[in-house]
């Protein structure tokens, strides 16, 4: 695993377009701007690794677009040492990025061979988010309540289980919607069994598995 300068400088002007497109939070910005994404793709895609785009990590699935990585990041407003859940960790460059911004982050994949590599790499990394193989419609009970909670995959519905495992105070950012195109929602707790939504566009995420799939 070798981070060179020029994967470096690859990685300033990855922060930079991000920046162009919206993104405030400096925060963010430093994280994308720190994590060598090339690590989470085979070898031959190193220079796709610092474009804006998707790309496919195996088992249908992908890691984000890093402005959707940024964009998604920025609404959690994480702060230092908040619990955050992630579900669906795919290649683990979300949780690099939320580790980075000072939070205590689980993450759980229902793919076991996704699970496997992602906690094989960010060890090698050394970064220690915790990882879990399972369902992410079910959150984390155990570990439960969180600060903030973020899913990865487009959602058909809010999973219920989620709302309840949020602090109050807390929030879950998650892409909703049937379809290949899901609403971008922050969904805030704002007293036990109270919430406030807010919409912040569309976006293309690969669906959320739920249990019957
Ligand atoms: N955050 C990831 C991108 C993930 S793509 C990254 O940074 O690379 C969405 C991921 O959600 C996929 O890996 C998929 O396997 C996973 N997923 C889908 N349904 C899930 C479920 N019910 N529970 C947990 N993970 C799920």
């Amino acid at each position: 695993m070798v981070d060179s300068y020029r994967h470096k400088g690859m990685r300033r002007k990855l922060a930079e377009s991000i920046r162009g497109k919206g993104i405030k939070d400096e925060r963010v910005l430093g994280a994308i701007e720190k994590i060598p994404r090339h690590f989470f793709l085979d070898t031959t895609f190193t220079e796709i690794a610092y474009q804006d785009k998707p790309f496919p990590i195996g088992l249908g699935q992908t890691i984000s677009q890093p402005y959707t990585v940024a964009f998604q990041t920025e609404l959690l407003e994480v702060k230092k040492d908040e619990k955050v859940l992630e579900i669906g960790t795919g290649s683990g460059y979300q949780a690099c990025v939320l580790v980075e911004m000072g939070a205590k982050v689980f993450s759980v994949e229902r793919h076991r061979p996704l699970f496997q590599k992602a906690k094989f790499l960010l060890e090698k990394m050394g970064y220690f988010p915790k990882l879990f193989y399972g369902d992410g419609y079910k959150g984390l009970p155990s570990f439960a309540p969180f600060d903030k909670i973020l899913v990865t995959a487009g959602a058909p519905e809010i999973p219920e289980a989620l709302l309840q495992q949020l602090k109050e105070g807390g929030f879950l950012v998650i892409p909703v919607g049937a379809g290949a195109n899901q609403v971008m929602l922050r969904v805030k707790k704002t007293a036990e069994g109270v919430f406030e939504k807010e919409e912040f566009g569309q976006f293309r995420f690969v669906p959320l598995i739920g249990k019957k799939a």
